[in-house]
């Protein structure tokens, strides 16, 4: 198991460098989400806008029932600090506001640990119930009914630990 984790960073890492020139950074997106991220933060993460989501496509991943989450159409993928949008969802200020909630996942957990989890919970919850997607659904939801803003990072140390 160890190995896949090891190879799906691997790729993750390969991943991301093939895009950086497609990189924008989320700091260009702070005026929106004041109170829920730093401008720290953000000015170190980033977003990439592609015709279609980058997913490790192996088949011991197949093997192990993730075809669907493979072959599924999502709006968004985030790995470590950067993720992936396609370009009709790049107005979509709560698709930026998700991912970036994972961006704050990756990071409190460690690539390793998000990965892990992640795949444990797909598993056990499917991806709409998984909750690492039901965090960043909430989070979406108090800033979707202009809520209080909620600093994303604290909120989630407390969460996670
Ligand atoms: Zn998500």
């Amino acid at each position: 198991m160890s190995n896949l984790i090891a190879k799906i960073e691997n790729w993750i890492d390969e991943t991301l460098e093939s895009h950086c020139e497609q990189m924008v950074p989320c700091k260009q997106l702070s005026s929106y989400f004041d109170g829920y991220f730093s401008e720290k933060f953000l000015t170190n993460c980033f977003y990439m806008v592609v015709p279609e989501l980058p997913k490790p496509d192996f088949p011991e991943l197949r093997d192990a029932g993730f075809g669907s989450f493979i072959d599924d159409d999502h709006a968004g993928i985030t790995y470590k600090n950067g993720y992936f949008i396609r370009a009709e969802q790049e107005d979509n200020l709560y698709l930026h506001l998700h991912e970036l909630v994972h961006v704050c996942q990756w990071t409190i957990l460690g690539a390793e640990k998000f990965i892990t989890t992640y795949m444990e919970e797909l598993q056990k919850y499917g991806y709409e119930d998984a909750p690492l997607e039901q965090m960043a659904k909430a989070f979406e939801y108090n800033y979707s009914i202009h809520a209080d803003p909620i600093d994303v990072m604290d909120a989630l140390r407390d969460e996670l630990a």
